[in-house]
């Protein structure tokens, strides 16, 4: 869908049509909500042409109706943390903003969370606990990020490995079909047979098949007790082993998570101190263990059985101020990355357990052969690395070699049977890639059905499919509050 002046004019037209029935408070065309709405966390931006702001489910109907009409491109849009241009307008067009409709309701009794699509995560999670339940699935945007934006990405978090992620907790769905029809996917409650599943297409569909206004989730009971065990190792090769063993003896923390010698020297040096003194720099693992008091007991046990036969050290937390004291490393090596570069490509890789070693191996050579810092870090449990592409954006070699450097690692990964994205998904930013990951066949199939739902190709246009240019993109410069978490 190309956006022609013609275009323009038309799509200045239907949003004066959509004024008219909606209202000036719910259809913005002011410069602040223009600005606001042009850009995600990619910083890539597109201005669109109005920012709509529902705050009745109905006037989502209204909208994508007229925009069918009309022929306006829609982008639905939460929080707008998405990192890889998701949620950028990129045919301009309305953007259909679903941070007014917010509501959280747990029912305490069946272990359920009703939510609309704008409600915040971190909000949803304390609703829950303040009941007494458990909502897994914990990005670590989650402050910011809305459940809408979680279930469009289908968003993972430390916690994967055991418990899944959010696709493992949403009962049932509510929203608008892309052509303007309300429709509901399954009821609250946990079994539904009736029909073809297309809950499921619509999580992780990135806002291309459907807007979601309304989630069931499904919530577990608060684990009673905790335990946090910080684990250091020689080296990456090491520590990926010795994660296969913890997994082999069936243990299943709570949180598994990993960091390599790049990412605990950078973490180091921003708290100025050594974690375990006199081995600086060495990679690390950080298990969380969760359940009753009675589970912790005994698998402590074989965790700390475990830590003496494979780590070069290992520090237990007494008690919860002793774990989050543990627990400053990991929270503190994102932003500390910035010492190795002023500009970081944020991968979020899956790489299957039994090629961990063999990635760790392949990874030092990319790291000697790009001649970049590749700090890594990441969620064992479920294979899911965040490979951090450090460079510095004013140094055109740099920029190059950053380039080949993720071409080298989505190939790799899908060659290791991963994944090219665990948890961010594709959006503009990893469009060039799809292709790797996916058959002409596969992909065929996925445009089908983008057709069949949306004849008119309104609803988050250019997004997955078209390769998009990503480092000739025009960016803006911002600042926001989760930079570095
Ligand atoms: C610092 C930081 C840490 C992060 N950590 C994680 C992490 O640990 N795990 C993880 O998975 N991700 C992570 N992310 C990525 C991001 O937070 C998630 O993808 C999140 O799900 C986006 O939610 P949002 O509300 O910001 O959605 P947006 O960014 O606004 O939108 C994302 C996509 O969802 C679509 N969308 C939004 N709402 C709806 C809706 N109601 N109906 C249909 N489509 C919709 C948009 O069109 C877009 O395609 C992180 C991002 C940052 C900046």
């Amino acid at each position: 869908m190309a956006t022609s002046d013609e275009d323009k004019v038309a799509f200045v037209s239907a949003t004066r049509a959509l004024r008219r029935r909606l209202g000036s408070g719910v259809v913005r065309t002011d410069e602040v909500a223009l600005k606001e709405a042009s850009f995600d966390s990619s910083r890539i931006a597109v201005r669109p042409v109005a920012v709509i702001r529902p705050v009745k489910r109905e006037q989502i109907g209204v909208v994508l109706k007229l925009a069918n009409l009309h022929g306006v491109p829609v982008t639905p849009r939460g929080r707008g943390t998405t990192l890889m241009g998701s949620a950028v307008p990129l045919h301009g067009g309305w953007v259909l903003d679903l941070m007014g409709l917010d509501a959280i309701r747990i029912d305490a009794e069946a272990g359920l969370a009703h939510v609309q699509a704008g409600a915040n995560v971190g909000a949803i999670q304390d609703a829950a606990a303040a009941a007494g339940w458990f909502y897994p699935p914990d990005p670590s945007s989650k402050q910011y990020c809305t459940i809408g934006g979680n279930i469009a990405c289908n968003a993972g978090g430390m916690h994967g490995g055991k418990y899944g992620v959010t696709r493992d907790f949403v009962v049932a769905l509510k929203g608008f079909l892309p052509t303007g029809e309300f429709v509901e996917w399954g009821t609250a409650t946990r079994k539904f047979a009736a029909g073809f599943n297309l809950r499921d297409l619509w999580i992780g569909s990135e806002g291309m098949l459907g807007v979601v206004t309304d989630a069931v989730l499904r919530l577990l009971p608060a684990p009673a007790a905790r335990w946090t065990l910080l684990t250091s190792f020689a080296d990456e090769v090491s520590a990926f082993r010795a994660a296969r063993a913890l997994f082999a003896a069936r243990v299943q923390p709570a949180i598994c998570e990993f960091l390599d010698r790049a990412s605990v020297t950078c973490a180091e040096a921003a708290m100025k101190t050594t974690i375990f003194p006199g081995q600086p720099g060495r990679p690390v693992i950080l298990l969380e263990l969760a359940g009753s008091p009675a589970e912790l007991r005994d698998t402590k046990k074989t965790v700390l059985a475990w830590a003496a036969a494979h780590a070069a050290g290992h520090r237990a937390a007494k008690n919860r101020a002793e774990a989050e004291a543990l627990w400053a490393v990991r929270r503190k090596c994102s932003g500390a990355m910035f010492q190795m570069g002023d500009a970081k490509l944020n991968e979020d890789i899956t790489v299957p357990l039994g090629a961990y070693e063999e990635f760790a191996v392949w990874l030092e050579k990319l790291r000697a052969s790009s001649g970049l810092a590749i700090p890594t870090f990441g969620h064992l449990a479920d294979g899911n690395l965040h490979v951090n592409i450090m460079y510095h954006k004013a140094v055109p070699a740099e920029c190059r070699a950053a380039e080949k450097a993720v071409l080298a690692l989505m190939k790799k990964v899908v060659a290791l049977g991963g994944a090219i994205s665990g948890e961010h998904g594709i959006g503009l930013a990893k469009t060039p890639f799809l292709r790797l990951q996916h058959s002409a066949a596969a992909i065929g199939a996925m445009r089908a059905v983008k057709h069949a739902l949306d004849p008119k190709g309104i609803l988050n246009p250019g997004k997955m499919f078209e390769v998009f240019e990503v480092w000739k993109a025009p960016r803006v410069t911002a600042s926001f509050p989760w930079d570095h978490k």
